[in-house]
């Protein structure tokens, strides 16, 4: 198998059994709300904090293989996560998109598969839309103690 077949089949499966799938009723949760109207994707996710550190993570929404997958995708690469780890994997992921050259692309585990939608300008959105919802949700949490 091939490294473009491989990534396929990562993708394809996260679209098809989708991690963390589905919103949780708990005024504890961060929600953002995002879409991409090029594409017609539309994105709720939740988000859990404590200590600093990122402990769930949960998305619903409609959209492409590529949206729905990124954030199956997102939701498992960020758990567990500080939220300064966590905004940094996400930048790295930006940047693989954008075809930049990393120090190491082994952390960003499943999201590599991803690699070849920059490529693709019209459907980095699709694939960045889930990453930029939760760091939407972290981004005001940054450095707060
Ligand atoms: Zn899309």
């Amino acid at each position: 198998m091939d490294l473009k077949t491989l990534y396929r089949s990562v993708i394809m499966d996260h679209y098809k059994n989708p991690k963390n799938k589905g919103l949780i009723n708990d005024e504890n949760y961060l929600t953002v709300h995002l879409n991409n109207p090029t594409c017609g994707d539309d994105i709720i996710v939740q988000l859990l904090v404590k200590d600093e550190k990122i402990i769930d993570l949960r998305h619903q929404g409609k959209g492409c293989s590529i949206c729905c997958a990124a954030a199956s995708v997102a939701s498992e690469l960020l758990k567990n996560k500080s939220i300064e780890e966590a905004l940094n994997l996400t930048q790295n992921y930006y940047d693989l998109l954008m075809g930049k050259e990393l120090l190491n692309k082994n952390i960003l585990e499943d999201a590599l598969a991803f690699e070849g939608v920059g490529q693709f300008p019209a459907r980095i959105k699709c694939a960045t839309l889930a990453f930029k919802a939760y760091e939407k949700g972290l981004d005001p949490l940054k450095g707060d103690n």
